[in-house]
């Protein structure tokens, strides 16, 4: 299966990509995920990407294509994988169409998950991570047994810079300007099946799972 998960930032598409790519036996392939490991490197690159990061804004075109596209090189992963996070720009998604289309690589599905802003903010703002091995946590409704202290390796945990209020409220408006436009791109090319975003991940995952079932993908 070849599948594209859209939506705003704190619909959880990394959450639902994670699950769905370990039950479906998918690449997931995260371009935040990417960047952020980039952004670690101790020089100009890894200086740059943290600057977009940190301000809310995307990574050019260029650079996220050429990367992407390297990855979609790889036999292995060419049926069977889930984009998450990209593409985010009308010219990515054309870029990305080009590559499908010379390697004959037909996408199965894109699924858009519609989430309300207010969930998003809760979400994000709330959100914190183990600095240590990224796990996922929420102020509100996923605790760590310990406080600060991550459950599964002893790291501690986290906001990430891009999670802060005023850069949450940014990285919207960036999806509103530049990354919504894609529904409508993708609802004519026939590919777009829209869900909630606001549910939780259990029940989001098993209506996805019908989903793909109803459509033959699984
Ligand atoms: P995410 O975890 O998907 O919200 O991505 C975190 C940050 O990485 C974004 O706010 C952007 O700065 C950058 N980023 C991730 N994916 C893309 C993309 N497809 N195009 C441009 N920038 C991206």
């Amino acid at each position: 299966m070849r599948l594209i998960l859209l939506g705003p930032p704190g619909a959880g598409k990394g959450t639902q990509a994670k699950v769905l790519s370990q039950k479906l036996n998918l690449v997931h392939l995260s371009t935040g995920d990417i960047f952020r490991e980039s952004a670690k490197r101790p020089d100009e690159i890894g200086q740059r990407l943290t600057g977009y990061m940190q301000r809310g804004q995307l990574v050019p075109d260029e650079i996220v294509n050429q990367i992407v596209i390297e990855k979609l090189k790889d036999k292995r992963i060419q049926n069977r994988f889930i984009l998450d996070g990209y593409p985010r720009t009308k010219t990515q998604a054309t870029s990305l169409d080009e590559f499908l289309a010379i390697n004959k690589i037909p996408l199965d599905m894109v699924v858009y998950m519609q989430t309300s802003e207010q969930v998003i903010i809760d979400r994000l703002t709330g959100r914190r991570i183990c600095g240590k091995c990224g796990a996922n946590y929420h102020i509100k409704n996923i605790l760590p047994k310990k406080d600060g202290i991550c459950d599964i390796c002893g790291g501690r945990l986290i906001q990430r810079d891009d999670d802060k209020k005023e850069t949450v409220l940014k990285r919207i408006k960036v999806y509103n300007q530049q990354t919504a436009g894609l529904i409508d791109y993708y609802k004519n090319k026939g590919f777009l099946h829209t869900v909630s975003g606001d549910l939780e991940v259990d029940r989001l995952y098993k209506i996805l799972h019908e989903l793909f079932n109803e459509e033959g993908l699984i």
